[in-house]
C-alpha cells in the first residue's frame, strides 16, 4: 500500500493502536498529523516517525471540544497542504468495569463524550474539509464491543455500538460524495488498556486470552494493517463497514 502524497490525521496517537498506525502510515510514505490529549506521547510518536525517516507533526487536541477538533483539522491542512485520511481512534475504556448498578454517572458521561461525541466531531470537521476538496476517507476505531454485548462496562459497549452506528449512517450520507467511512473493530489487543483492565482482575488475563479462537491477543500492528487496508484504494468499494480484527472472536 502506497500512501505517498497522502496526509493522515490520527487521534489517540500517543501510544497503543494510534501510535502503531501512525508508524505504519508513515512507513508507507504518508505525512502524519499525530494528535492526542497527551502531548508527550504524541511527540514521542512523531519522534519515532522522524527517526525512521518519515514526516510527522505532533500536537495536542481534545476530541470532545468542537473548537479544538476544528483547529486540529485546520492545522493539519495548513501544515501538510491537505487532508486525505482521518483515523478517529481516541477512546477510553471507562474502568472500573462494573455492573450498571455500581457504575459511576460521571464516568458514563466521560465514556460517551470521548468515544462517541469525539468521533462525531472528528467526522464532522473532516467531512467539511473533504467536501471542499472532492473526497476523502475515514476509519473509526470501534471494537468487537460495538458488535456484541458483554457483562460489565456497559457504557463502553454502548459507546462502541454508537461508533458503528455513526460509521454506517454517515457513510450512507456521503456515499455519493467520494467519501468512504468504515470502522475497525478490534477484539482484545495487548495495549495499556488491556494491562490496566487485568491489573485490577489478574484472574481475568487467561480467560480473556482464551476467549479468542486463535488462542492469543491481537497486536497493535495487526490493527494498523487493517486500518491501512480500509484507508487504501484496495478498499475502494467498501463503505459503512464495521470490520472485526478479532482472531475469530465474532465467528
Ligand atoms: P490507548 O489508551 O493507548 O489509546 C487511547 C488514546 O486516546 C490515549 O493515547 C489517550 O490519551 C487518548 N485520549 C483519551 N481521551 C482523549 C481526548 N479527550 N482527546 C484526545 N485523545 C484522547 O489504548 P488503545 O488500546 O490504543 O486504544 C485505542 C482505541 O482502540 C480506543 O478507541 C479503544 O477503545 C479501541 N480499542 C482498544 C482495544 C484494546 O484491546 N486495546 C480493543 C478494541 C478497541
Amino acid at each position: 500500500m502506497d500512501f505517498a502524497d497522502k496526509t493522515v490525521l490520527i487521534t489517540g496517537a500517543a501510544g497503543g493502536i494510534g501510535r502503531a498506525t501512525a508508524l505504519a502510515f508513515a512507513a508507507q510514505g504518508a505525512k502524519v498529523a499525530v494528535t492526542d490529549i497527551a502531548l508527550d506521547g504524541a511527540t514521542e510518536t512523531a519522534d519515532q516517525i522522524a527517526k525512521a525517516g518519515g514526516t510527522a507533526l505532533a500536537f495536542q487536541a481534545d476530541v470532545t471540544d468542537s473548537a479544538q477538533v476544528e483547529a486540529m483539522v485546520k492545522r493539519t491542512v495548513e501544515t501538510f497542504g491537505g487532508l486525505d485520511i482521518g483515523f478517529n481512534n481516541a477512546g477510553i475504556e471507562g474502568s472500573p468495569f462494573v455492573r450498571i448498578a455500581d457504575y459511576d454517572d460521571d464516568m458514563y458521561e466521560r465514556v460517551m463524550d470521548i468515544n462517541v461525541k469525539g468521533v462525531w466531531l472528528c467526522m464532522k470537521h473532516q467531512i467539511r474539509h473533504f467536501m471542499s476538496v472532492g473526497g476523502g476517507v475515514i476509519v473509526n476505531t470501534a471494537s468487537v464491543a460495538g458488535l456484541t454485548g458483554g457483562t460489565n462496562g456497559a457504557p463502553y459497549f454502548a459507546s462502541k455500538h454508537a461508533v458503528v452506528g455513526l460509521t454506517r449512517a454517515v457513510a450512507l450520507e456521503y456515499a455519493k460524495r467520494n467519501i468512504r467511512i468504515n470502522a475497525v473493530c478490534p477484539a482484545v489487543i495487548g495495549t495499556r488498556m488491556f494491562e490496566d483492565t487485568v491489573a485490577a482482575r489478574p484472574d481475568a488475563r487467561a480467560k480473556i486470552v482464551a476467549m479468542h479462537p486463535v488462542g492469543r491477543l491481537g497486536t497493535v500492528e495487526e490493527v494498523a494493517a487493517a486500518v491501512l487496508f480500509l484507508a487504501s484504494d484496495g478498499a475502494s468499494f467498501m463503505t459503512g463497514h464495521a470490520m472485526p480484527v478479532d482472531g475469530g472472536l465474532m465467528a
